[in-house]
């Protein structure tokens, strides 16, 4: 690591070198917090060891992005200039999208067809969509008292912005957070996943190239408790924006209260699928697979309790089990028609795990799966078959707690008004979905779910155009879509006399 890179050789045969320090004022630097090495999920080999920030990093970053925020550089800069250097970085990151799709498939375990195809459109399409804001980000005029008063408004960067973000889509979510925080004119100091620090490495090797101020954009990796916690308490961050587990949140919340930093939170789902008996029984158990098993079933939004109709029951399981077993294909990420790859981590594996015994203890009944797999390579790697469970009570842990795994209970319910209160019963509310011909069903049951998000006859749409977000304890506030800059500007009110003497 002496020269902050390390030239590698991915599982796809892609060379690829590889910055390993932590990047502050447009320039990597060895990292004071000690290493984190990342380990490939495949088969549990050692990708690279980069460095991560202490709490003396912290500050040094927060100084950098303070010093840019203030600088006429960037603060004087036009809303279509900075929009160009946007589009410009997401030019760069185009031309090397495939090498930044292997990384995030080689760190993280998600098909590489995933990683190219989903998750570095969804980069480029997030910076491209917030770049093209930069310049219609403005405030209007009130006329108080004709001919003598008037108040105009401004909409200001909130200012210094600390980024924490999650491992399930580690350039995506630097993306989401990283699009309006920029367009709004703000500066960041962003730190990854401890678990998927790759990625975004070698993303940030072209943000001085697109012509960012030094300091406007930091990247520190480093562990949660250490790194995270130095951001979520430093007194000169304006703003903390997390996407995690409801417990983090709930932790990162109480430490920013210390200078009563804004806060924006996107933490954790048990979200519910309902399956009225009215529905296109065969699109919905593919739907229903979909908001599941994808992405290892690792989304804050997947849809992991499905409530069928008790009429339909038999019906629905058997179809679904047939999807499983014809579309879940689990093996090597970067093989063609691999659907499922690893878990992200041993510990996630081992997490997952349990909850297949917490269901077989509580004494629901396992439909399939509920092992891991270890047909997979040399046996190596955090692999599980695609596990459902049935027999389920509302009581139970698998049917409360979120497992964040290729894992869903299926449960029947009488009624749609039995169907709402099901779905309602819960601390979380993320996604929801509705599977039903009946058109008035379909809103009727949408008015009603506690959820930031309701998809009809579909599971997992996400757009960059729509607010993403939850209700309850699944978070605070609005990502994406015109939502996403309320979070990263505030408004200032400005009042103007013209002629009332007094
Ligand atoms: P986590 O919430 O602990 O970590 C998310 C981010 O927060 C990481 O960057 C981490 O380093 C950081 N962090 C951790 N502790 C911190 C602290 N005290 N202060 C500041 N930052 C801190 O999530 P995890 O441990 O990676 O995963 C655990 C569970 O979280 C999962 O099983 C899943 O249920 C949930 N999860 C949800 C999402 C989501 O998108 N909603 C994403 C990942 C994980």
């Amino acid at each position: 690591m002496a020269d902050l890179k390390v030239d590698l050789i991915a599982p796809n045969g892609r060379k690829i070198t590889l910055p390993t320090g932590i990047f502050i004022n447009n320039e990597f630097v060895k990292g004071n917090g000690g290493t984190i090495t990342s380990i490939n999920p495949t088969d549990e080999s050692e990708i690279a060891t980069v460095s991560a920030a202490s709490a003396d990093d912290v500050d040094t970053a927060v100084k950098a992005a303070r010093k840019a925020f203030n600088d006429p550089s960037w603060r004087e800069m036009s809303g279509t200039d900075r929009g160009a250097i946007m589009f410009k970085w997401a030019d760069l990151l185009d031309a090397n999208k495939e090498t930044l799709a292997t990384l995030d498939t080689w760190d993280n375990g998600k098909p590489y067809q995933v990683a190219l195809n989903e998750d570095l459109n969804e980069v480029l399409s997030c910076i491209r969509y917030y770049a093209g804001w930069a310049d219609k980000i403005q405030g209007e005029t009130i006329p108080t008292t004709p001919g003598k008063k008037f108040a105009y408004t401004l909409k200001q960067p909130i200012g210094v912005c600390a980024q924490i973000i999650p491992w399930n889509y580690p350039l995506a979510m630097a993306a989401w957070k990283l699009g309006p925080a920029l367009a709004c004119g703000n500066t960041v100091v962003m730190k990854p996943a401890e678990q998927t620090p790759l990625s975004i490495l070698f993303a940030a090797q072209f943000i001085k190239e697109a012509g960012f101020p030094p300091g406007v954009i930091n990247i520190l990796n480093g562990y949660g408790k250490e790194t995270g916690h130095a951001l979520a308490s430093h007194l000169d961050i304006d703003k903390v924006a997390f996407t995690g587990s409801t417990a983090t949140g709930k932790a990162i919340m109480k430490t920013a209260s210390v200078n009563m930093k804004n806060i924006t939170l996107e933490t954790g789902g048990k979200s519910p699928l309902l399956v009225f008996d009215d529905c296109d029984l065969e699109q919905t158990a593919k739907w229903a697979h979909l908001g599941i098993m994808s992405n290892q079933g690792q989304i804050c939004t997947a849809t992991s309790r499905v409530l069928v109709q008790e009429t339909i029951m038999d019906k629905f399981l058997e179809e679904f089990k047939e999807v499983i077993k014809t579309t879940s294909k689990v093996g090597d990420p970067f093989a063609d028609d691999t659907y499922q790859g690893p878990q992200v981590t041993k510990q996630q594996y081992e997490r997952v795990l349990s909850y297949i015994e917490a269901g077989k203890n509580d004494g629901a009944t396992l439909a399939t799966g509920g092992v891991p797999k270890k047909d997979v390579g040399d046996g190596k790697g955090f692999f599980i078959e695609p596990t459902v469970f049935t027999g389920v009570t509302e009581d139970m842990r698998v049917y409360q707690e979120e497992v964040f795994g290729p894992f869903c209970v299926v449960v029947p319910f009488k009624s749609e008004e039995d169907a709402i209160r099901m779905a309602n019963n819960t601390t979380y509310g993320l996604g929801s979905a509705v599977f039903t011909q009946d058109v008035n069903r379909a809103h009727r049951v949408a008015d009603r779910i506690e959820a930031g998000m309701v998809w009809i006859n579909s599971s997992q749409d996400s757009d960059v155009r729509v607010p993403f977000g939850g209700v309850k304890q699944s978070g605070i506030g609005r990502e994406l879509g015109e939502a996403g800059l309320a979070a990263y500007s505030q408004t200032k009110a400005v009042h103007v006399n013209i002629g009332l003497k007094l």
